[in-house]
């Protein structure tokens, strides 16, 4: 039997973008002559998403739905992908066309040679702006730098092999980052090249907000070294406090005066700053532990459509 590939693409208020989407999918995989399942995740869109991904999956037997109760965010969506997909591999790709899928194919000769993980990487950035490129890439580096798990150039663009699926799927952590985490599990990996393309229809449905939740999420969920960094800068500031205290006390002691409002007032806006920083970073680790603890489930399914899984496809 030749292998099943499932592909998992998050879909949130994409509209037409669907039909547009599982068309091309279906060109390019049909081309391959892959035996493939398509799992489309509705990540809660308040738009026609849903009835369009439900119509595909009434016409086309390959095609299943997963309806999220609501926006659970790309991370979660991703999550419940994986957890209902059957295939022997399986490809995360965007829905908005910005990740082509004419690489697939590329990417599931490299796993049928033995390559577990196969990531996509960048060979350039179309459809970002200056500034989300900079931001990104200052990320990327400072995660790499700080975890040890390379995400330079990666995207979230990538195959998975029936046993790095279920090595993610026993991550229990409640805030996810699928890059972060299909890379920290290791397993024999490979990468293909990809032109990122243009996004076809719509704009980002990232926020600024968003974008910056899901940096210090992947973030805190890899390292302690902010905190870390906390204590050093308290070392720091102590030696700090030391030497100015001694030449403060020296001068005053020696009958000197020791100028000062606007010293005075400086300090107090370094150390204030300092402390306050200090307990945000502590306070964004204390978030994440009460999300965990809390263990509510990370997505919820309202409904499905298509066929049940094809699970007893599945090779263990
Ligand atoms: N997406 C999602 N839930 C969200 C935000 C985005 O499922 O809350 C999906 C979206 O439909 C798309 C993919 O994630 O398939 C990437 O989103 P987008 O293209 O907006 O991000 P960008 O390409 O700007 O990183
Ligand atoms: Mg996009």
């Amino acid at each position: 039997m030749s292998p099943l590939v499932s592909v998992i693409a998050p879909i949130f208020n994409e509209g037409a973008g669907v039909d547009r989407f599982v068309t091309r999918l279906g060109e390019v995989l049909g081309d391959a002559a892959l035996d493939y399942e398509l799992v489309l995740v509705d990540d809660g869109s308040s738009d026609d998403s849903w009835s369009r991904i439900a119509h595909c999956a009434l016409v086309d037997p390959r095609v299943r739905g997963l309806r999220l109760s609501r926006n659970f965010g790309k991370e979660a969506a991703l999550l419940a992908g994986l957890e209902h997909a059957a295939g022997d591999a399986v490809v995360v790709i965007d829905s908005d066309l910005q990740h082509p899928p004419s690489a697939i194919p590329a990417m599931v000769r490299r796993w049928q040679d033995g390559a577990h993980v196969v990531e996509a990487v960048k060979r350039n950035r179309a459809g970002q702006g200056l500034g989300n490129r900079l931001g990104s890439r200052l990320f990327n580096r400072a995660f790499t730098r700080l975890t040890k798990v390379d995400l330079v150039d990666a995207t979230d663009f990538r195959l998975l092999g029936r046993p790095a699926v279920e090595a993610l799927r026993r991550m229990p952590e409640h805030s996810t980052f699928f890059r972060g985490t299909s890379s920290w599990i290791g397993f024999t990996r490979a990468t293909v090249e990809v032109d990122i393309d243009h996004r076809e229809g719509g704009a980002s449905r990232w926020t600024l907000r968003g974008l910056f939740r899901l940096a210090v999420n992947g973030l805190t969920s890899f390292t302690s070294a902010p905190l870390h960094m906390v204590t050093l800068a308290g070392l720091a500031f102590a030696v700090f406090a030391v030497v100015l205290g001694v030449q403060t006390l020296v001068r005053w002691i020696s009958g000197g005066s020791v100028a000062g409002f606007t010293t005075v007032i400086l300090l107090l806006l370094v150390t204030g700053t300092f402390v306050l920083i200090g307990l945000g970073v502590i306070g964004e680790y204390l978030a994440r532990i009460h999300d965990e603890v809390r263990a509510r489930p990370r997505y919820l399914v309202q409904e499905r459509a298509g066929a049940p899984e094809t699970a007893d496809r599945r090779v263990v």
